[in-house]
């Protein structure tokens, strides 16, 4: 040890992740101050009811109110509390301080993120984020250092333990979304109220992320397309095992060409159909993983624990140790990079294949009229198939698989099988990802 002074860090919020960073710190001190080169010193703990039960016992005389205070005489500050006030003010009030900021908010960065990186970098202090996207998963650190040299062309991550368990639980025990849904409700996969789970908000709030960083471009969250997986059917899962897919939640952030030639970025979020070949089609459960591909690097997926107080206090510890290992270097943060200031492309300019559920009438040139429909959008089919099903009297199903095309034709095209006689119902439209 080279004698630097001990550090003090400042924790806010003692939650499932606080109380984990808390008990690591105390009981690892020897550890850290060896890998550190100084002894991290837990100075408080900032909570809303200092006498609440903790998930870990710790000293009590380290519990307070006074969360601003705290952070006033901070060398590092974890930020733990969630949410965007008074986390934000708290963070920049640190930040201003020269305290180097860890947070794990995924919901403050997507919205606050470019305002806090540039307090950071206006003081030369570090804010890192590791915990935001995808809890254990080191996911930032590789597409911010180990990638830096690289162009990465598309990140495709399943960011969501909830709706992945909900999905997954259609998909392999054959459950209706109802009873997936009870059943993660009850082994506490989802909030009491899930519509920033299931409506995809939380991916959404990941994807920004994870194309800000990818791509070197602010990327506002409202800019990310967004579907959640409330209207994923039971019938809509046993027809992709059918076909050899499997409906995942994806969060998706690429380089695109828009038709005018405008290269930007698309951030997306849906339930789409991969193949069952393809490595995210094995993340099972809770589980989350994240799919990068770079121009050099090729193909690299990265799979985990996508949440747990535990499994997240690893990477919000693996950020405070960077923090101190420069205190005790010195020199300044390094700041977020967004040079590129790509165009964000809306949804319509993606490329991408779809698969469309149609009833039809049950008659002679019905088939050859709805080729002639997608001929016309420029849309041509890769696959027509009518499965062996019962159908009403006069009503036939049929499944069609397009080649890739751009997803505004797609959806004109599904809008005008919508308003075509021959096609009594369209009943399920599901994009196709992944090349595997
Ligand atoms: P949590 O269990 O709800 O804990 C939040 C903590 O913050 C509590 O100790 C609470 O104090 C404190 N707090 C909240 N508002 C406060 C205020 N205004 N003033 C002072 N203290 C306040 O949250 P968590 O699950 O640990 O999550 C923390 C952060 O990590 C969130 O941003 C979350 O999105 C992120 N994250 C969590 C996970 C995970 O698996 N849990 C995974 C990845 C990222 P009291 O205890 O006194 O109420």
């Amino acid at each position: 040890m080279n004698g630097y002074r001990d550090l003090r860090v400042a924790l806010l919020g003692c939650g499932s992740v606080g109380a984990q960073v808390a008990r690591l710190i105390l009981e690892n001190g020897d550890e850290l101050a060896a890998r550190v080169g100084a002894r991290l010193e837990l100075a408080g703990i900032a909570v809303r009811d200092p006498e609440a039960k903790r998930d870990v016992e710790l000293p009590r005389e380290l519990f307070t109110t006074d969360a601003e205070r705290l952070v006033q005489s901070a060398d590092i500050v974890i930020e733990l509390m969630g949410g965007i006030d008074p986390a934000r003010d708290l963070i920049l009030q640190s930040l201003q301080g020269g305290a180097d900021v860890v947070t794990a908010n995924k919901a403050l960065i997507a919205a606050h993120g470019p305002e806090l990186a540039s307090a950071a970098e206006q003081v030369g202090a570090q804010l890192s984020y590791e915990a935001a996207v995808a809890g254990a998963i080191p996911i930032i650190r590789p597409l911010v250092w180990s990638l830096a040299g690289d162009h990465i062309t598309r990140v495709m991550g399943i960011v969501n333990g909830s709706t992945n368990y909900i999905l997954d639980r259609m998909d392999r025990f054959g459950d209706s979304a109802e009873d997936a849904m009870r059943v993660a409700s009850e082994l506490g996969f989802l909030e009491a109220d899930p519509t920033l789970d299931v409506e995809g908000y939380d991916a959404a709030q990941k994807a920004t992320i994870l194309a800000s960083i990818a791509f070197h471009t602010d990327v506002p969250v409202d800019a990310v397309y967004r579907e959640g997986i409330t209207s994923v059917t039971a019938e809509q899962i046993e027809a992709a095992k059918h076909a050899g897919y499997v409906i995942k939640l994806l969060a998706i952030a690429e380089r695109i060409q828009a038709a005018d030639g405008t290269v930007g970025v698309s951030a997306r979020v849906y339930p789409a159909l991969i193949s069952r070949d393809h490595p995210l089609a094995a993340v099972h459960g809770g589980k989350n993983a994240v799919f990068v591909e770079a121009e050099a690097a090729g193909e690299l997926m990265f799979y985990g624990a996508g949440a747990g107080g535990i499994e997240t206090a690893s990477a919000v510890l693996g950020d405070v140790v960077s923090a101190a290992r420069r205190h005790v270097a010195g020199g300044p943060g390094i700041p977020g990079s967004q040079h590129a200031d790509l165009s964000i492309l809306p949804v319509g300019e993606v490329n991408t294949a779809y698969q469309i559920m149609l009833e039809v009438r049950d008659e002679l040139g019905v088939l050859a009229t709805i080729a002639g429909m997608l001929a016309q959008h420029g849309v041509s089919a890769a696959s027509v198939e009518q499965p062996v099903t019962q159908q009403a009297e006069g009503r036939a199903r049929l499944v069609i698989g397009t080649h890739r095309a751009r997803e505004a034709d797609l959806a004109a095209m599904v809008e005008a099988l919508r308003e075509s006689d021959v096609v009594l119902e369209v009943t399920s439209v599901l994009r196709l990802e992944g090349d595997a």
